[in-house]
């Protein structure tokens, strides 16, 4: 019997109700595999947290987190009992940052019954890598003249080390998807970092002769990313970019609610952590018409980064059989509760025990 230990953080708002979904999931696959066991740690951090403690999550919590294979995340930040800036910065960015999860992936496929808003889209099925720990969101610059002819300087840091371990992680993606990589870049209007990019994409492409590749610019991409989804695989991406990118993505596959991300730590020297797109939705908190899909869909991620990619598969088709029948949240034009999903999902997964 294997076991994964897994550091829960449901966080607030419809955090609580989709991991708590999320978790019925994920033992209802422990049961159907029977070979493993996944051992849930619930932390209770986040804003109601603050407001006992003044912080969101305790000073040694992220030494906490350390011991276990894996960091869950629901959604954090309730905007009513703690400033944005705060849980951002006091939970979230604090995580992504301490346990150097410097890729951020991203997933947009169309799934069955659920609308794209596009129009008769194709089927597409891409991954979004994005690089996540420095470029364009870098705090080098400043204002660096004042008065009448104020000027701001931001600078983009694009480090070999970080760009290569992004582009190496899209093109090992790619050759497991059996595909191609496609680089947005901008080297027409920024002349520093975006050939600098575009160079190590071409020396990684290199040792990769048998995945396709091509550099897109990225107002060219994101249009694409429109008009023709359906011919992406495996897109690589600057911060700022992945970003933009992701986001879209997110957006033509129907919900925010449906799509999933992982936060990578690609030396696998601290736990990864994987959380929905999706934040707390305070507007539907506490109703129970939060879609459990999106982070039904992360645990599925989580089950590929540990090793059990067809447990995660098979999650992954029971969501699309539940949503092919129609049993959907109102916010993909359904009808049904978050525990009607979870338990329509749940049952899906048995039948193929
Ligand atoms: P954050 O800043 O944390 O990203 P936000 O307020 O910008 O939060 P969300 O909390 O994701 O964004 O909410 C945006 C909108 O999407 C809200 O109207 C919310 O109700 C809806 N929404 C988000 N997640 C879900 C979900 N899982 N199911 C249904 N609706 C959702
Ligand atoms: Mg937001």
């Amino acid at each position: 019997m294997k076991n994964f230990r897994i550091a829960c953080l449901p966080g607030d708002g419809i955090g609580l109700e989709v991991m708590s979904a999320a978790q019925d999931v994920l033992q209802t696959a422990a049961e159907i595999h029977g070979g493993v066991v996944f051992d849930f740690t619930n932390f209770p951090w986040g804003s109601d947290y603050y407001v006992e403690n003044g912080l969101m999550m305790p000073e040694d919590g992220i030494r906490q987190l350390k011991e276990f294979d894996t960091v869950f995340l629901g959604a954090v930040g309730n905007p009513k009992l703690v400033p944005d800036h705060i849980s951002l910065w006091g939970m979230l960015i604090k995580i992504r940052r301490e346990l150097e999860l410097s890729l951020n992936v991203r997933p947009a496929r169309v799934l069955r019954g659920i609308d794209s808003p596009l129009h008769s889209p194709n089927d597409f099925n891409f991954i979004v890598v994005r690089e996540n720990s420095e470029g364009e969101y870098s705090e080098a610059g400043g204002v660096i003249h004042n008065g009448p002819d104020e000027i701001a300087v931001q600078n983009g840091i694009f480090t070999r080390k970080a760009t290569e371990r992004a582009i190496r992680y899209a093109f090992k993606l790619a050759k497991k998807r059996g595909s191609k990589v496609t680089s947005a870049t901008k080297s027409n209007g920024i002349v520093h970092s975006m050939p600098f990019w575009d160079r190590i994409f071409n020396e990684v492409a290199a040792e990769y002769p048998d995945v396709e590749t091509r550099s897109v610019h990225i107002d060219a991409l994101s249009a694409f990313l429109v008009t023709k989804p359906e011919t992406f695989d495996v897109i690589v991406a600057s911060n700022l970019f992945g970003d933009i990118l992701t986001d879209l993505g997110g957006a033509i596959m129907g919900s925010i609610g449906i799509a999933p991300s992982a936060n990578l730590n690609p030396e696998g020297k601290y736990p990864s952590m994987f959380e929905p797109v999706h934040g707390s939705a305070p507007d539907i908190a506490g109703q129970g018409k939060a879609n459990p899909l999106g982070q039904v869909w992360t645990a599925s991620m989580m089950l590929d980064h540990l090793g059990l990619p067809e447990l995660g598969a098979a999650i992954l088709e029971a969501c699309e059989e539940v949503t092919g029948e129609g049993i959907k949240t109102p916010d993909i034009g359904g009808t049904s509760s978050t525990e009607e999903v979870t338990a329509a999902i749940c049952s899906a997964l048995r039948k193929k025990a």
